[in-house]
């Protein structure tokens, strides 16, 4: 799958509004800033186990909140 945005293998491949949507690391931080404050946010996280994620709302700042 290519990114959405641009001709680069997808990384992510995120569903969004029902839609699966294939994004380059580049395009998906890019989202992932516009997206931080919705639920989708917050399964695509769980989803693949990311952590330490500035920005989204139930993190409280354990680790590497200070790098922001
Ligand atoms: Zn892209």
């Amino acid at each position: 799958m290519r990114c959405h945005y641009c001709d680069r293998e997808a990384t992510f491949e995120p569903e969004m509004d029902g839609v699966v949507v294939g994004l380059c690391d580049d395009h998906f931080r890019e989202q992932f800033e516009s997206l931080s404050e919705s639920d989708v946010m917050e399964n695509l996280q769980r989803e693949l186990g990311v952590d330490g994620v500035d920005g989204i709302d139930g993190v409280d700042g354990s680790d590497g909140a200070d790098e922001r």
